[in-house]
């Protein structure tokens, strides 16, 4: 029997969060590397990008969190910024149950003196990147005392970019007692020596890189004009919450759209047409269940960078093969399985055996399903997206927005949120669909960090 969240006894604000985010059961990584992180034994882990391995460090170091004590406990180091961004998001949305959590950045290239003024007020987990760490603590601008834990993530880039000198000396630099976890897709000489300088009696865990997820090719085969029925079956056969549909032209992606759309389907469009921030919004929604199918170019198609997706489309065969790559290696990622459908004309058949011959896989054909229910009105959404206007320039974190819709303030139940995703100057947030207008109803009318903020779900 594969493992669970509860059989590894993570503790329930956590857990549920986990669950409100969607993730039905730990990777392997996660099922291997979360035990002994909760014990505090030292650990490498090798595993492939992709693999969930900051979740896998995230919530240990979130459940030993002593929220009362106001001083750094963990450290994760990463080699960028950009990373540095994306663990800290993930930490704080993991930990968004947990009142008063408090996770800073700690990066080169970012005035040092708000750095300083953060970690006085009082910080519980960094995240930084090794040189502007180690400049802190030559400065001595926190207290060291209390790292209990030390995450070095990405160890092997890290090496690879030169930082081995910096992490060796902040490792130097905090309390030998602490724990010191490595994680790494690779496993480089220069990790063999760091955790023999710095680890004690590490236990190595390594996730056999895995036979590549499985992703199905199908193709159906139609005349033109029937294909916006075939999509519309295909849709209502699978059902699934995220369908990522591509077509060759933005013509094609504005038709297939709005007859979508005609039907009562939740569906956007993704093209080179829109505004970034249009972009952005379509993005955020898609991510989080707002949205069932996307239609896309494959020029605005490249840049999706939602590893969940259940289906894909080819309403149109793409013309090379890299693209039919491209396209359909959107889905089975995030250690799940995928399908790719591919709806050709019949005078596309030696097209489609090329691709399959290049591709060194099979494309099964499956007859278009019986069309029976084209009228019937495929089911919305899971969730709607509110919009606030509020970000982390106003100093707000996913916590504050959480506790602006549930509770006394506003109503909502915990598991009424999905996806809390804090922008610069904009916060996006799901909620379930039935919710959608007492939770805009609970921003406008009320106060964030004291602060009136407007909300439209969009
Ligand atoms: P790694 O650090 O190993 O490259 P990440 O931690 O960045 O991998 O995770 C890769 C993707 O998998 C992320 O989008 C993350 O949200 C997702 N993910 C992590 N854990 C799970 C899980 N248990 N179930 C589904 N998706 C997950
Ligand atoms: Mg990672």
């Amino acid at each position: 029997m594969s493992a669970t969240f509860q059989s590894l006894r993570i503790a329930q604000p956590l857990q549920s969060v986990i669950s409100e985010i969607g993730f039905e059961s730990p990777t392997a990584v996660q099922t291997q590397a979360i035990p002994v992180m909760l014990k505090g034994r030292d650990i490498i882990v090798q595993s492939q990008t992709g693999s969930g391995k900051t979740l896998a460090f995230a919530v240990p170091i979130l459940q030993k969190l002593k929220l009362t004590k106001s001083s750094p406990q963990a450290l994760v180091i990463c080699p960028t910024r950009e990373l540095c961004t994306q663990v800290a998001k993930e930490i704080r949305t993991l930990g968004r149950q947990l009142h008063g959590l408090v996770v800073t950045e700690i990066c080169g290239g970012q005035p040092i003196r708000q750095q300083l003024e953060t970690l006085r007020r009082g910080v519980h987990i960094i995240v930084a990147t090794p040189g502007r760490l180690l400049d802190h603590l030559s400065r001595d601008s926190f207290d060291r005392h209390g790292i209990n834990v030390v995450v070095l993530d990405e160890a092997d880039r890290m090496l690879d970019m030169g930082f081995g000198g910096d992490v060796a000396e902040i490792l130097q630099a905090t309390p030998a007692s602490r724990q010191t976890a490595l994680f790494s897709a690779t496993f480089p000489h220069g990790i063999k020596e760091i955790s023999k300088q710095h680890q004690s009696a590490p236990l190595r865990i390594t996730i056999e890189d895995k036979l590549q997820n499985t992703l199905r090719h199908q193709v159906t085969f139609c005349p033109a004009e029937e294909k916006s029925d075939v999509l519309l079956l295909l849709l209502q056969q699978y059902n699934v919450d995220r369908t990522l549909v591509f077509c060759n032209f933005k013509k094609s992606v504005n038709g297939v759209v709005q007859s979508l759309r005609r039907l009562g389907c939740s569906v956007d469009r993704l093209d080179g047409d829109l505004q970034q921030y249009q972009r952005d919004q379509v993005l955020a929604k898609f991510k989080n269940k707002s949205t069932r199918v996307l239609v896309a170019t494959d020029v605005a198609g490249r840049g999706i960078d939602v590893d969940d997706i259940d289906l894909v489309i080819n309403y149109e065969l793409p013309d090379k093969l890299h693209a039919y790559q491209h396209r359909v290696g959107r889905s089975a990622r995030a250690g799940k399985d995928g399908l790719a459908i591919s709806i050709a004309l019949p005078k596309q058949q030696k097209k489609v055996r090329a691709i399959s011959e290049a591709l060194d896989a099979q494309i099964e054909q499956v007859t278009p399903p019986p069309s029976l229910h084209l009228d019937i009105v495929s089911q919305d959404a899971k969730m709607r997206t509110i919009q606030i206007s509020c970000g982390r320039k106003d100093k707000i974190r996913p916590g504050d927005i959480l506790g602006a819709l549930t509770g006394d303030a506003g109503g909502l139940k915990g598991s009424d949120i999905g996806k809390i995703d804090v922008r610069d100057k904009i916060t996006y947030v799901a909620v379930e669909n039935a919710s959608a207008t007492s939770a805009a109803k609970a921003i406008n009318h009320g106060r964030i960090k004291k602060k009136k903020f407007r909300a439209t779900i969009v």
